[in-house]
């Protein structure tokens, strides 16, 4: 059962084991979490809306490459999330008459933007700098690069793509 606290605090108490979905969700719960979904929703509007005012063309990993294998992971939740954000992106760029384009993301996080030198960096790495050229960049930063990169050079880059997995 969920309830709220006296003093505002959520409580939440297992009602079931994992894996057991013999028992009903519990209502606050399902009210919660549904609070929860359409404050995502709506933060996705207002952050497609932005980007959509601002840009002419908007690059972004394509999820049909990136995660339909881990559809049922942790990483596959997050992947929903992206989906879709980036189904209500591509609706109100078309809307707009902006492009969306879907890249390739294999390596993006790896490849030196400056010198194409790849190497692999574990996900703490924030900051990095090139063994090869020297170069020192920020890791997301480096990506973003790399994804614009694709959207100019990889041929499936200049499709609109219709984001949707
Ligand atoms: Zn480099």
């Amino acid at each position: 059962m969920c309830s709220f606290g006296a003093r505002g605090g959520v409580h939440v108490s297992p009602v079931s084991k994992p894996g057991d979905y013999s028992s009903p969700t519990p209502p606050l719960f399902s009210k919660l979490h549904r609070k929860i979904a359409n404050q995502r929703k709506d933060f996705h509007h207002k952050l497609a809306r932005r980007l959509v005012n601002r840009y002419g063309t908007i690059v972004h990993e394509d999820l049909n490459i990136l995660g339909l294998a881990r559809s049922r992971t942790a990483k596959g939740v997050l992947d929903a999330g992206w989906a879709q954000f980036l189904a209500i992106l591509a609706y109100k760029a078309e809307e707009a008459g902006r492009r969306v384009v879907g890249v390739d993301p294999k390596h993006t996080s790896q490849d030196c933007p400056v010198c194409g030198h790849r190497e692999k960096k574990p996900l703490w790495v924030r900051e990095f700098t090139c063994p090869a050229c020297r170069a020192s960049l920020h890791r997301d930063v480096a990506a973003a690069i790399n994804i614009l990169a694709r959207a100019r050079t990889e041929p499936s880059g200049m499709d609109t793509a219709v984001a949707v997995p």
